[in-house]
C-alpha cells in the first residue's frame, strides 16, 4: 500500500539518453527534475558495445560509459537521481500521481516518459527454460560466457548483424537464423556479417525449439520454411536479436498509443494525450529509434515541460 507522498514539479521516468537528456535541460531551467532510472540504469546503451554514430565521440565510445557520462552531465545539474521502478500511474487529476515500487506514491506537476523499449522473445517455452542458462538477448551482456564455442543467433535486423558480428570475435562459430531469403539490416552491416568467414548464414529457418540436457542449451531444432525439412544444429548460446518493444504497458489506461503500443504524440511534439504528461525516445519513436533522435526527444519533452509550467505559472498571477 502506498505511504507517503512527495511532490515533484518535473518528473522523468527513464535512464537512457531520451530520460538524461530531459533530465539537463529541465535542471538547467530550474525544474528540479527528480529521474528514476527502472530496473536498467542507463537503459539499452548499456547492453552495447561500441557507440560510433553519436555526435560528439570522433572515436567513438562504448555504450555503458557513454550512458555514465549523460548521468554523470545529468547530475552535475542538481538532477535527483533514483533506482526505483515505476509500478503505477494515474493521471486523471492534476497533480499527476505516480507510485514508485508500489510502495512510494509522488505527485507530480510534469511527467517525462523516457521508458524507452526492451527486447522481444520468441515466445517458445524452451527460450523460457533455458533463459540465462544458455540463451539470451544481449550478445554484448553474455557472449563472453560461449568464448571458443558455437553459438546461434536469430534475427535479421541490424542489431542481429552487429550482434552476430561481435560473437563472431569471441565463438568459434556463429550459426546466423534468417527467416526469410533476404536480410532487414543495412546494406553496410550485411556486408560486414557477409564478410565474417566464423558466420553461417541459415535462410528460411525458423527455430522451432531451443534443446538442453536439462540444465543448459545444447542445440537447437530448426524447420527450414521452404523445403520444411528440419535439421539440428549443436550450439550452447542462443541469441535472440528479433527487435524490441515500447515499455509502456503501465500507461494503456491513460495514454493514446498504437496498436504496437508506442505512445502517440502531437505532431512536431512531445506531448501526450493528457495535460503535463510528455513521452520521448523509444517509447514514442518506432520509426528512428537512435539515441541521438532518442536525446533530441528528450531536450524537446524538457522544453515543452519549462513551457507548460511557466503557462500555469502565468495563469495564476
Ligand atoms: P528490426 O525490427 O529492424 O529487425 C528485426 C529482425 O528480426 C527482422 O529481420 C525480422 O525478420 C526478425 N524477426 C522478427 N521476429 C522474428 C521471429 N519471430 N523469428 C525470426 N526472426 C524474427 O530490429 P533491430 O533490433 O534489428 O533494429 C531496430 C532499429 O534499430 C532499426 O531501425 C535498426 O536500423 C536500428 N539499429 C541501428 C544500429 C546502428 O545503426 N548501428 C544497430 C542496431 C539497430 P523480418 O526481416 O523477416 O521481418
Amino acid at each position: 500500500m502506498p505511504q507517503e507522498t512527495e511532490h515533484i514539479q518535473c518528473l522523468i521516468i527513464g535512464s537512457g539518453p531520451a530520460g538524461y537528456t530531459a533530465a539537463i535541460y529541465a535542471a538547467r531551467a530550474d525544474l528540479k527534475p527528480v529521474l528514476y532510472t527502472g530496473i536498467v540504469p542507463g537503459g539499452q546503451l548499456t547492453q552495447t558495445t561500441d557507440v560510433e554514430n553519436f555526435p560528439g565521440y570522433p572515436k567513438g565510445i562504448m555504450g555503458p560509459e557513454m550512458m555514465e557520462d549523460f548521468r554523470k552531465q545529468a547530475e552535475r545539474f542538481d538532477t535527483d537521481i533514483r533506482f526505483g521502478y515505476v509500478t503505477s500511474v494515474d493521471f486523471s487529476s492534476m497533480p499527476h500521481k505516480v507510485v514508485i515500487d508500489e510502495i512510494k506514491t509522488v505527485t507530480a506537476d510534469t511527467v517525462i516518459i523516457a521508458t524507452g523499449a526492451s527486447a522481444k522473445w520468441l515466445g517458445l517455452d524452451s527460450e523460457q527454460k533455458y533463459n540465462g542458462f544458455g540463451v539470451s538477448a544481449c550478445a554484448v551482456c553474455d557472449g563472453f560466457f560461449f568464448k571458443g564455442q558455437d553459438v546461434a543467433i536469430v534475427g535479421a535486423g541490424d542489431t542481429a548483424a552487429e550482434e552476430a558480428t561481435y560473437l563472431a570475435k569471441l565463438c568459434k562459430k556463429v550459426h546466423m537464423l534468417v527467416r526469410r531469403d533476404e536480410f532487414r539490416a543495412s546494406k553496410a552491416m550485411q556486408h560486414r556479417v557477409l564478410n565474417t568467414p566464423n558466420i553461417q548464414i541459415h535462410y528460411h529457418s525458423e527455430t522451432k525449439e531451443i534443446l538442453g540436457d536439462g540444465k543448459v542449451v545444447t542445440g537447437i531444432r530448426v524447420l527450414n520454411n521452404k523445403t520444411k525439412e528440419e535439421k539440428t544444429i549443436d550450439v550452447t548460446g542462443f541469441f535472440v536479436a528479433i527487435g524490441h518493444h515500447p515499455n509502456t504497458e503501465l500507461f494503456k489506461n491513460w495514454l493514446t498509443m498504437d496498436e504496437t503500443g508506442y505512445l502517440i504524440t502531437q505532431p512536431n511534439s512531445t506531448k501526450t494525450n493528457i495535460e503535463g504528461v510528455f513521452a520521448c525516445g523509444d517509447a514514442q519513436d518506432k520509426l528512428w529509434r537512435q539515441a541521438v533522435t532518442a536525446a533530441g526527444t528528450g531536450c524537446i519533452a524538457a522544453l515543452e515541460a519549462e513551457r507548460y509550467l511557466a503557462a500555469k505559472e502565468h495563469e495564476i498571477h
